[in-house]
């Protein structure tokens, strides 16, 4: 798929860029029913993209599709690894120069021990070695500069990956490979999804913005009341529990102690003081084992089962 991307990009005579290598994935895997037409549209009778269209439809591609978060994430990535790339370049150029001056300070040093023989420049040699020295240190300084800043991106690139930009909670991506580890130790969890009661009607009322502060508030609750279980975003307004070791009755007194601490919050516009009105969600708990895509169909349909029966509320089954 990568050698088809470029050679697509290729095509196009459009520059191999992350973005456009994104756009290019987007495309030929046609995960993007909107993208993939939009762009047949406009290449039908081989017609070339211009850039301009492809950033055209990048911007316009998220919102669209749906796919906003996947395709955004994969910029992201693709472009931290491309700068990574540069970043280990430039590394590797920066231990070359300290190598190779060590090198030459060594060759330099036979040389000059030659002329010790005849005993003239010794001051000189000195002088020579300690300007070198102070060379390679400087040298060596800044390569350690550049590998801990090197380190911190790569940090930075993968936790980028797995959390979610707005409440900082670990993403859907990151929980499915958590629940995929605990199936293969093993472990039983008890898991909750978790859904804001009419969240659509918050952000027509109060806007988009006071919206993702709503969301923000409630990953703190949740996050807060649950620690140390591990709480996620899972999308939208959906957050998802994860309880290792813990039996599907502990699970829902826990989760019921969120209920209350999101629903007990007075939150208000924070420019106009206006009260929002009881902010609630609904739950569903399941347990797992083995079976993380089983447990998380379950705990939707239980979550289904709460909204039916009125919302604020949560329901769980006892057995797996
Ligand atoms: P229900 O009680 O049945 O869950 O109703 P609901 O309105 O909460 O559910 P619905 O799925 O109809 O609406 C969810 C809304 O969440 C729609 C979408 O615009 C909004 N939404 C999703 N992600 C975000 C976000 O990141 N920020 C904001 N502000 N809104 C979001
Ligand atoms: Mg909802
Ligand atoms: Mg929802």
């Amino acid at each position: 798929m990568a050698q088809e991307a470029i050679r697509f990009l290729d095509a196009h005579m459009l520059d191999a860029t992350p973005t456009n290598y994104t756009f290019a994935y987007l495309y030929l895997t046609g995960a993007n029913g909107w993208l993939r037409k939009a762009v047949d549209g406009i290449i039908e009778g081989g017609v070339r993209l211009a850039q301009k269209e492809v950033d055209g439809l990048m911007e316009l591609a998220p919102g669209e599709t749906g796919h906003g978060a996947a395709a955004s994430s994969m910029a992201t990535e693709e472009e931290h690894r491309a700068r990574l790339r540069l970043q280990m370049l430039s590394f590797s150029d920066l231990t070359a120069q300290a190598i190779s001056s060590a090198g030459s300070f060594g060759r330099d040093l036979a040389q000059r021990a030659d002329m010790i023989g005849g005993a003239s420049d010794l001051g000189g040699l000195v002088a020579a070695m300690l300007e070198r020295t102070a060379e390679m240190e400087r040298r060596l300084a800044e390569t350690r500069l550049e590998t801990e800043r090197l380190r911190q991106d790569l940090d930075a690139a993968r936790d980028d990956a797995t959390r979610d930009a707005l409440t900082n909670l670990p993403n859907r991506r990151a929980i499915d490979r958590q629940l995929r580890l605990f199936a293969e130790q093993g472990t039983q969890i008890a898991l909750a999804f978790c859904d804001i009661d009419h969240f659509k009607s918050i952000n027509d009322r109060f806007g988009h913005a006071v919206g993702d502060r709503v969301l923000k508030v409630v990953a703190e609750t949740l996050s807060a009341t649950m620690d140390p279980h591990i709480v996620g975003r899972f999308g939208g307004e959906e957050f998802v529990v994860v309880l290792p070791q813990v039996d599907a009755e502990t699970a829902f007194a826990l989760v019921e102690k969120a209920r209350a601490a999101v629903s007990s919050r007075n939150m208000r516009v924070r420019d106009t003081d206006e009260p929002l009105g009881q902010v609630t969600f609904s739950a569903g708990i399941a347990l797992c084992r083995n079976d993380p895509e089983a447990a998380l169909r379950q705990a939707d349909d239980l979550l289904y089962e709460a909204k039916n029966s009125g919302r604020n509320r949560t329901i769980y089954k006892v057995a797996a």
